[in-house]
């Protein structure tokens, strides 16, 4: 049975639906459990994506209310933390506020003040090489996977998100992040949320999860819902996906331990 631990709640400022709707479409898509993994707040007020500095007892109470509702229903509590180089023990102490399924990280800034994903730095990739965007966020990748400061890392590859690429072989970008993410131990997304964008494409491409299974890195499958109707969005596609490349097994994740299932 499949899971779906990377969904969002309006309290990010950019997802609709209260958690009850990503519980009730979960359920009507067949997940066995779900998990909730919305923007972490910061030390201060950094950007208009996250949940305030002051929020986060707001956001746990809110999972807290979805649990009440569903009692039979295991919504695991988790946070999409940004990895910001200057930023580690600010992590470190979000990880000790509440009880944690999960932290994901996830690489948005490849500078102070530049959100890779964020269209409206677009004009960037047209003033910047876009070989040394790759490049700035990969090496944040690879910092962020020695952190070891997370069950798992979001959307490997979302430097992509706009259709951007360099010229020949992405492994010399691929490659020092995944010997990172093998040395740590740690769990990769694999995220059907690049179908919904320009780039039109799971994160991560084929060749940088061929290159994880080679290294026996695990896996999680999830939709980074930002609205009911993407919870497990294109699932059958990305299963199909991790299993072509070889992978029989799918990580859950509790109380911040990790286990793998089999997937059917
Ligand atoms: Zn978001
Ligand atoms: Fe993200
Ligand atoms: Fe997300
Ligand atoms: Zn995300």
């Amino acid at each position: 049975m499949r899971t779906d631990y990377h969904m969002h709640t309006p309290l990010c400022g950019h997802a609709v639906g209260a958690p009850r709707e990503y519980v009730l479409a979960a359920q009507a898509a067949g997940l066995a459990e779900i998990g909730f993994s919305d923007h972490n707040p910061m030390a201060t007020q950094f950007d208009d994506w996250r949940m305030g500095p002051g929020q986060l007892p707001e956001y746990v109470a809110l999972i807290e209310e979805a649990r009440r509702e569903f009692p039979d229903y295991p919504i695991r509590l988790g946070l999409e933390c940004d990895f910001i180089a200057g930023h580690e023990a600010h992590v470190q102490k979000l990880s000790t506020l509440a009880d944690w399924d999960y932290l994901i990280g996830a690489v948005h800034y490849i500078t102070p003040e530049w959100d890779v994903d964020n269209p409206k730095h677009l004009k960037r990739w047209t003033e910047v090489p876009v070989d040394e965007i790759w490049q700035r966020y990969f090496d944040a990748y690879t910092a962020m996977a020695e952190s070891c400061l997370f069950d798992f890392l979001a959307h490997p590859d979302l430097v992509k998100k706009f259709g951007h690429r360099p010229e020949g072989d992405l492994m010399r970008f691929y490659k020092p992040a995944l010997d990172a993410v093998a040395e740590a131990g740690c769990v990769l997304e694999v995220s059907t949320a690049g179908l919904r964008k320009e780039v039109n494409e799971i994160y991560p491409s084929a060749q940088f999860l061929r290159a994880a299974r080679e290294r026996q890195i695990p896996i999680v499958i999830n939709s980074d819902a930002h609205a009911p109707a993407e919870v497990a969005h294109e699932f059958d596609q990305a299963y199909a996906f991790a299993r072509e490349i070889g992978y029989t097994h799918v990580m859950r994740f509790a109380g911040r331990k990790a286990k793998p299932v089999r997937i059917e």
